[in-house]
C-alpha cells in the first residue's frame, strides 16, 4: 500500500475531522469544499481542536504546526489529481455524491480507491458513476472523528477484496478500529440501529409522552448511552438526519418503514440544524 496523499471532499462536520486524523497519522491531505468560507471553517475547526490538545499538554506546539502544515485546503477539484486515496464527505444526497464520483473518476489515477463516508446510502449505486466499481467502498467514520474509534468499511456489490483490505488497513493507520460490513444495506450497522431509535424518540416527544430532556435522560441513565437521541441529533445536524430518514423510508422493506416525523422536517425548514447552526432541539447560542 503506497498511500501518501489523501483527498478529502468536503470540509464540513465530518470532512475536517477526517482530514485531521489523516494528517495526524502522517499523511498529506488535500481538503476540498465548494466555497472558500467552508474550507476556512474546516481548517479553523482543526486548529481549534489541536490547540486544545496542546493546551492539555497532550501534543507539542511543533507537532500541531506540522499537522496543520500537512493539510492543504482548496476549492479547486484539479488539486486532487495526484492523490493516492479519496474519502468523499459531501452532503448526504445521492445525486451530488454521484456527480462527485464521476468527476473523481475522470481526475484521479485509475488505481486510486474512491471511498465514501455516506451514513446510509448505497455504495453500489455511487460506484455506477465510475469506471472502477471494484475500487469504490464505504469508509464510514463517526462523529466527532478524532475521538470516535470505529470505522465501518462497507462492501458494495462490486468492491474487490483488495479494496476492502486496503481501506481496513488505512483505517488502522488513522488510529481507528475497522469493522467490515459485508453487504450494502441502508444505514449499514450503526445507523441501521440508531436511526429507528431517533425516529421513535421524536415520535414519543411529538405525542407528548415525555419531554425531550426526559427522553435524553432516560436513554443516558437507563441504557448507559453517553448521549440522548436529541443531543446526538443536534451533534449530527438535522439536515443530515432527515436525509438519512428519507433514504431509510424509501429504501427499506415496507414492514420496516419509519416515516420521518414532522418535528424534524420543521426544524430543517427553519434552519435549526443543531450545534452547527447554533440551535436545534436545544439552544447552543449562549
Ligand atoms: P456538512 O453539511 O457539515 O458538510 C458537507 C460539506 O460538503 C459542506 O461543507 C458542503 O459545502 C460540501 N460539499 C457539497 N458539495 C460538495 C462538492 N461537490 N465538493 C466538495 N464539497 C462539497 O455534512 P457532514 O455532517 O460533514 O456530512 C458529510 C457526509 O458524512 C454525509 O454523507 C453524512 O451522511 C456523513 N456522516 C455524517 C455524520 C455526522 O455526524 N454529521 C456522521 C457520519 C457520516
Amino acid at each position: 500500500m503506497n498511500i501518501k496523499t489523501i483527498g478529502v471532499l468536503g470540509a464540513g462536520v465530518m470532512g475536517n475531522g477526517i482530514a485531521q486524523v489523516a494528517a495526524q497519522a502522517g499523511y498529506t491531505v488535500i481538503m476540498r469544499d465548494i466555497e472558500d468560507r467552508f474550507v476556512q471553517g474546516g481548517l479553523k475547526n482543526i486548529d481549534k481542536f489541536l490547540s486544545k490538545t496542546v493546551e492539555k499538554g497532550k501534543m507539542t506546539a511543533d507537532d500541531k504546526n506540522n499537522i496543520m502544515g500537512r493539510i492543504k485546503g482548496t476549492t479547486k477539484m484539479e488539486d486532487l489529481k495526484d492523490v493516492d486515496f479519496v474519502v468523499e464527505v459531501v452532503v448526504e444526497v445521492m445525486d451530488v455524491k454521484k456527480k462527485v464520483f464521476a468527476e473523481l473518476d475522470e481526475l484521479t489515477r485509475k488505481d486510486v480507491i474512491l471511498s465514501t463516508n455516506t451514513s446510509s446510502m448505497s455504495i453500489t449505486e455511487m460506484a455506477t458513476a465510475t469506471k472502477r466499481p471494484d475500487k469504490v467502498a464505504g469508509m464510514h467514520f463517526f462523529n466527532p472523528v478524532p475521538l470516535m474509534r470505529l470505522v465501518e468499511v462497507i462492501r458494495g456489490m462490486q468492491t474487490s477484496d483488495e479494496t476492502v483490505a486496503v481501506t481496513m488497513e488505512l483505517s488502522r493507520k488513522f488510529g481507528k478500529e475497522p469493522v467490515e460490513v459485508r453487504s450494502d444495506i441502508p444505514g449499514f450497522l450503526v445507523n441501521r440501529l440508531l436511526i429507528p431509535h431517533m425516529i421513535e424518540a421524536i415520535k414519543l416527544y411529538e405525542q407528548g409522552i415525555a419531554s425531550k430532556e426526559d427522553i435524553d435522560k432516560a436513554v443516558k441513565l437507563g441504557l448507559n448511552y453517553p448521549m440522548g437521541p436529541f443531543e446526538l441529533m443536534d451533534l449530527t445536524g438535522q439536515d443530515t438526519n432527515l436525509h438519512i430518514m428519507h433514504y431509510f423510508f424509501d429504501n427499506l422493506p415496507k414492514e420496516l418503514k419509519w416515516d420521518p416525523p414532522f418535528a424534524i422536517r420543521n426544524l430543517v425548514r427553519a434552519g435549526l440544524l443543531g450545534k452547527k447552526s447554533g440551535k436545534g432541539w436545544y439552544d447552543y447560542s449562549k
